[in-house]
């Protein structure tokens, strides 16, 4: 049986409860009426028995033997019988007309059943006024009372019944409320799958767990469609990107291909076209490995001791290998330390290097340094560029985003290099500031934090706030 109940819906179980519920209530409430009804009415036809005992008793010891009892008790249906010594009747009451026998010895109480009828008797002795013992034997008919109690039991139980009925009919409207919107967000599940993530749920306003579920649905789902929308735009960005290069890879190799071959020129000018095209690719390649791998929540960071200075040195160094037009000029103090990933640190600095010399025109100069704070460690990055427009500088660490590609001075922009930045920071609980103005430069200061310095400071901050009565 509670198997085959799992099995229904969710609708027609709760129908059950209910029924189930409601059965078991109005069966103890009924039963405890019925009972509480019988055991009352019997009382008081006990109670009617004693009164009639001692009426009846006054009457016979005064010697009256008139028919005057009859009268009292007729309603009640109470009737009694007068017996003398020997056992020989002298008195009974009008309507008695029931064949019990009378044994003197026998004064005690009994309930009697006939085919319908109920009696509760009881023998009295009693003295007359003339000093004669005589017994007064009392029947009570219960018929009335127990067809009152028929009568309730059958109104009960066709109460009962339409109540079951009722309760059947109202727990599945119920029911049907309550789980109609479980079936709507089961629908509106169904609807969805990658092509139509635009489908939402209906919020009610009631306020209760469902409203809950809907709206924790829905959030769900944006968030779904926002990563969705993100990785096609991801791919779409990264296949066009990838595919100016290979454009003009393929453009030089049919050039080859016809004229190249034999021309000194066109030769080394193809070459050194593919090779740049070739090392952008990578580079593209890389930065977007890096990022689909942050996304997914790879490559925690291999912190370690170093000193920020050193790292920063040689990237100045490489930057110089690569790049003659610019002048480089180191600025910081020595002996920084910083608790970094020393590689993520590098590529960080190349992210920002890169675009002080892309922006940057020809004898300008690229400034670095670092320094200890209270709290932790900065380096700042500055050129004499370009500069970036202030409407755009909360853009520049979006994905693919390129302020202008006409002001880079070679094609290798792809959007990627801030937004790497930004994720190396923030995996090292730091933070990117950027203050720029247009053809006068860019400034870049990153703060990466010192937890053990940040501790200290709170506890000195502690420790003053305490002396000075701050806190208890
Ligand atoms: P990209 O690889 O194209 O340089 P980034 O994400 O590193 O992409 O930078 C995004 C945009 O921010 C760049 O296209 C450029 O317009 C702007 N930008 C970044 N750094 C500088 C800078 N030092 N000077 C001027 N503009 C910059």
């Amino acid at each position: 049986m509670i198997p085959k109940i799992r099995k229904m819906s969710i609708t027609f179980q709760l129908m059950f409860m209910y029924t189930l519920l409601f059965i078991i209530t109005t069966l103890i409430l009924d039963i405890g009426i019925f009972v509480f009804t019988k055991m009352y009415l019997y009382n008081k036809a006990d109670e009617n028995m004693q009164v009639a005992e001692k009426t009846v008793s006054e009457l016979l010891r005064v010697g009256d033997t008139t028919d005057r009892y009859s009268k009292f008790y007729a309603n009640d249906n109470i009737y009694l019988r007068v017996y003398d010594e020997e056992e020989n009747r002298v008195y009974a009451s009008q309507g008695f007309i029931y064949s019990i026998d009378f044994n003197s010895d026998d004064l005690s109480f009994h309930q009697l059943s006939t085919e319908d009828h109920t009696l509760r008797t009881q023998v009295f002795r009693i003295r007359s006024q003339d000093g004669e013992n005589y017994f007064l034997q009392i029947v009570k008919d219960m018929y009335s009372e127990d067809d009152f109690l028929r009568l309730l039991l059958l109104a009960m139980s066709g109460m009962y019944l339409v109540g079951i009925i009722f309760s059947l009919a109202l727990g599945y409207a119920f029911s049907r409320r309550i789980i109609q919107p479980i079936s709507d967000i089961t629908k509106a599940a169904e609807n969805i799958s990658s092509k139509n993530l635009e489908e939402r749920i209906e919020v009610n306003g009631s306020g209760d767990e469902i409203q809950h579920l809907s709206v924790t649905f829905n959030k769900m789902i944006d968030r779904l469609q926002e990563a969705f929308t993100k990785q096609t735009q991801f791919i779409s960005f990264a296949s066009h990107e990838l595919r100016t290069p290979l454009a003009v890879i393929h453009g030089y190799i049919n050039l080859l291909d016809r004229w190249g071959k034999q021309d000194e020129k066109i030769l080394q000018e193809s070459i050194d076209a593919i090779k740049t095209e070739a090392d952008n690719m990578e580079k593209l390649t890389e930065r977007l490995l890096f990022l689909a791998r942050m996304d997914r929540g790879e490559d925690v960071l291999k912190k370690k001791q170093c000193y920020l200075d050193k790292l920063i040195l040689e990237s100045i160094e490489d930057a110089r290998l690569i790049d003659e037009d610019h002048i480089y000029i180191w600025g910081g103090r020595s002996e920084v330390k910083v608790e970094v990933d020393p590689g993520m640190t590098k590529q960080l600095l190349r992210i920002f290097l890169d675009n002080a010399r892309k922006f940057t025109p020809v004898k300008g100069y690229i400034s670095i340094s670092c320094w200890g704070t209270e709290d932790g460690v900065k380096m700042m990055i500055r050129d004499t560029g370009i500069g970036i427009p202030e409407e755009e500088i909360n853009n520049i660490f979006d994905r693919f985003y390129t302020v202008d590609q006409s002001r880079e001075k070679d094609s290798s922009g792809s959007g990627l290099g801030l937004p790497m930045a930004e994720i190396i920071v923030t995996l090292h609980g730091g933070t990117i500031q950027v203050r720029s103005e247009v053809g006068v430069g860019s400034e870049f200061t990153v703060w990466f934090p010192d937890h053990e310095k940040i501790e200290r400071k709170k506890q000195e901050q502690f420790l003053l706030n305490h002396e000075n009565g701050l806190i208890d």
